[in-house]
């Protein structure tokens, strides 16, 4: 089929593209509407139709390849590995339902998960669906303060966590966190349900908290139906990863996550019933949400969700798990492959990686160094996909599974079904033309699976995503892009990373791609530092590829030359940043996002704000060193 026409029915038909795609799923009663969207910008799916996550995710495969693995539950930090049998899982399902059950979570209760990548921390989200509880999975890397506010904002009956999580080798105690972020809020859950994995001592709030094994081991038969739900009502809360700041509780529904899901499993991702998918992402963000525990699952899939590092015990370990499980479809993030890069091929070449037919990477820009390399070393298609949180799965990529269009260096792809995808100039609100810089935007309603709202929020959600240009309601991404004559799309960073640079506007992520296409410079962040003169400067901090050249003052200088005279020849004197300084690395999120933010407070020596999502503070003081090095100079 061509993806054209394919993408053209869904946009001028929606009502019978998505009525079509629901019938990937098992509803226990039809839907009596496909789409309401009489209070634009809310839009609702399947209205009537009564589904559940849970049953499409396990129970409708026991059925059929109930001795089939479904989850691979793989730790290089205790090195414990198991497989869970999609009865098997269906077992420990019921089991922690049960355990919610006995504990008073309802219908519509929230239930905050902050744990570790344990088989647990799935049971806990699939009994969540089961039982219609709602559940709010929160990163485990955050500490009380970033906790807290979520605790405050979703209002969990239970918390569901562990005794630790581990990095590295080293256990990082959770519980002590818990308590504190507890003690901050102000809505006190009435249950927490420990998961104690011997890793840290823990001291239990007698009458709150319980621990999760002698619970289960209570509920061993439990048998716990599955409650069936209005497509409609919530399923979960996630908050986005805060980059831009306050993070935003995304709202999701039931029955259009479930169908988008599927569908995306399908024709993105290929996924087929009894193979096995590989996201190296984490529960805590959405990609673990979409495509490490729901989606593959739902295709019948094994799903794998691997505690660990990508380098330990060596930089070959997930290369011996996509040989060791035979997985054909992998889901990473570029910044890992960059990480993977900088170690010898042969970590990877030792393994026979013939199962993987694609490799697919998103999350941030893909950079065409990093795309080739990888490409080369695997022999198969590495497929960006372009989305975020709110979305719940890519609004630009390539369908495969539809047509085997091929894919474009530096771009994510064209617009995905169902997504009217538009390019808004920032200050007319028109709609950009072929090679024309805009903001990407999404004409409503959107697609199944997106956010319903923000969580107890309604007005935020209309506030913050709808109304950046007047006199016309659409969803803004507030990412900049351009589309080329054949429709591929480029992401030029976002909205807010724009610098102004005597009454020029420049994106950081141009200028940024245009440093990395010097051969020696291996990833590198551009941010916009107040400027007396020129109201702004954009200020490079970049990482390089060989060390030796700037070993002595003398190379530093004439790296940073041929850096800037890169710049000129591609963007013109006036995107030249004001400096270039040399780093060994650049913060970011746990997620890998460049904190751009904190970097320029860091420059204009302010605070560098909330730092709990940061992967490593070393690298903020770094750049105070480099900062501070130059100016004592
Ligand atoms: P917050 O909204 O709280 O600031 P965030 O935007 O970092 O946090 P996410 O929803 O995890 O949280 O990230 C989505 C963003 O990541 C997109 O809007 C885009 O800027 C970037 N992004 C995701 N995938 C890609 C990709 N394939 N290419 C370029 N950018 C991407
Ligand atoms: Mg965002």
């Amino acid at each position: 089929m061509k993806y054209a026409d394919f993408y053209q029915r869904s946009i001028v038909t929606p009502e019978q593209f998505w009525q079509d795609e629901s019938a990937l799923i098992t509803w226990d009663t039809p839907c009596m509407q496909v789409l309401d969207y009489s209070h634009p910008p809310f839009a609702r799916w399947f209205v009537g139709g009564r589904t559940n996550l849970c049953h499409n995710a396990v129970d409708r495969w026991c059925a059929t390849q109930g001795d089939k693995a479904a989850l691979i539950a793989i730790s290089t930090e205790t090195n414990t590995e198991r497989t869970y049998s999609f009865n098997e899982l269906q077992a420990e399902v019921e089991r922690c339902a049960a355990v919610m059950l006995a504990l008073g979570v309802g219908r519509g209760d929230r239930v905050l998960i902050y744990m570790p990548m344990i088989a647990e921390a799935a049971f806990a989200m699939l009994a969540c669906a089961r039982i219609g509880a709602i559940h709010s999975v929160v990163f485990g890397g955050f500490a009380a303060n970033s906790l807290a506010s979520r605790i405050d904002d979703a209002r969990p009956v239970l918390i569901v966590s562990a005794d630790a999580g581990s990095r590295n080798g080293k256990a990082i105690p959770y519980k002590h966190l818990l308590d504190e972020a507890i003690a901050l809020s102000s809505a006190r859950p009435a249950k927490v349900l420990l998961v104690d994995r011997g890793l840290a001592a823990m001291e239990l709030v007698a009458g709150r908290d319980e621990d999760y094994a002698s619970l289960r081991a209570a509920h061993l038969d439990a048998r716990v139906p599955v409650t069936w739900l209005e497509s409609n009502e919530p399923s979960y809360i996630l908050y986005t990863s805060g980059t831009t700041g306050k993070p935003k509780g995304v709202q999701r529904d039931v029955g259009g996550y479930a169908v988008a899901l599927a569908s995306s499993m399908k024709y993105n991702f290929c996924g087929k019933a009894g193979e096995t998918f590989f996201a190296t992402s984490d529960i805590g963000w959405v990609v673990g949400h979409s495509y490490i525990v729901y989606g593959p699952l739902i295709a019948g899939m094994a799903t794998i969700m691997y505690e660990g590092v990508p380098v330990c015990p060596d930089p070959g370990i997930w290369w011996s798990i996509v040989e060791k499980y035979k997985v054909t479809r992998m889901f990473s993030a570029p910044t890992a492959i960059r990480v993977l890069r900088k170690h010898p091929p042969e970590f990877m070449r030792k393994y026979d990686l013939s199962s993987l037919r694609a490799l697919y990477l998103a999350g941030e820009p893909l950079d065409e160094t990093t795309s080739e390399w990888i490409a080369g070393e695997l022999g198969v298609p590495i497929i960006d996909n372009y989305w975020q949180t709110e979305t719940g799965w890519p609004i630009l990529s390539i369908a495969k599974g539809v047509e085997d269009l091929p894919t474009r260096f530096g771009s994510p792809g064209v617009a995905m079904y169902g997504y009217q995808v538009k390019l808004l100039n920032e200050s007319t609100g028109e709609e950009c033309g072929a090679n024309e810089k805009g903001v990407v935007v999404i004409e409503g309603p959107l697609p199944p699976g997106c956010m319903q709202t923000v969580y107890g929020d309604d007005r935020r959600f209309v506030d913050t995503y709808w109304s950046t240009f007047s006199g016309r309601q659409v969803y803004s991404t507030f990412d900049w892009g351009v589309r080329d004559a054949d429709g591929y799309y480029f992401i030029l960073g976002r909205t807010d990373d724009v610098i102004n640079v005597a009454g020029h506007r420049l994106g950081t992520r141009e200028i940024e791609e245009s440093i990395s296409s010097h051969a020696n410079v291996s990833e590198v962040a551009v941010v916009g530092v107040e400027d007396k003169l020129k109201g702004q400067v954009a200020v490079a901090f970049v990482i390089v590829r060989h060390g030796e050249q700037i070993a002595a003052e003398a190379g530093r200088a004439a790296l940073e030359r041929e850096i800037l005279g890169v710049v000129d020849h591609q963007l013109g004197a006036v995107a030249r940043p004001a400096r270039v300084y040399f780093v060994p690395q650049l913060p970011k999120t746990r997620s890998g996002k460049l904190l751009r933010r904190s970097i320029q407070a860091v420059c204009e020596g302010r605070n560098p704000g909330d730092l709990t999502a940061i992967e490593d503070p070393a690298s903020l003081q770094q750049i105070q060193h480099v900062l501070q090095d130059c100016v004592s100079k």
